[in-house]
């Protein structure tokens, strides 16, 4: 399981296990991968790029933009926003749970999250038996 981090050849450089285990969490990526998040994600609520985006989309397909489309196109813009200030305050929270060392804990049990879980998703807050309650 600890694979996974020990390719970097900086597993102890920043790293800290996770509360109640010997599993070890290079935070110092995570923090890198966080921010980076972070800023990609502001520059898009900033500029809401994805409205342009979603018009694109329509144009190439159907040729010509009618009412329905623009409305459709106006609804996944806000959807997408609103998704944006969801996941930066997602992205937020988890970089203070970095500071915290709280990092890696689930939200809900208190256990430890699987690190590939976390890899794969740094903002994950539940491990994965708690998302799967919730989810249900
Ligand atoms: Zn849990």
């Amino acid at each position: 399981m600890l694979d996974i981090f020990c390719h970097t050849g900086r597993r102890h450089r920043g790293s800290q296990p996770i509360p109640g285990t010997s599993i070890l969490i290079n935070t110092d990526d995570m923090r890198e991968r966080l921010l980076k998040l972070r800023d990609k994600l502001q520059t898009m609520v900033d500029t809401g790029d994805q409205a342009s985006e979603v018009v694109e989309l329509d144009q190439g397909r159907s040729g010509r933009l009618t009412r329905m489309d623009a409305m459709q196109a106006q609804a996944m813009a806000q959807a997408f926003g609103q998704r944006r200030q969801f996941m930066l305050r997602r992205v937020a929270a988890a970089l203070e749970r970095l500071e915290n060392s709280d990092f890696g804990k689930c939200q809900s049990c208190e256990k430890s999250i699987n690190p590939k879980r976390l890899e794969f998703d740094p903002t994950a807050v539940l491990c994965i038996e708690c998302a799967e309650k919730a989810e249900h």
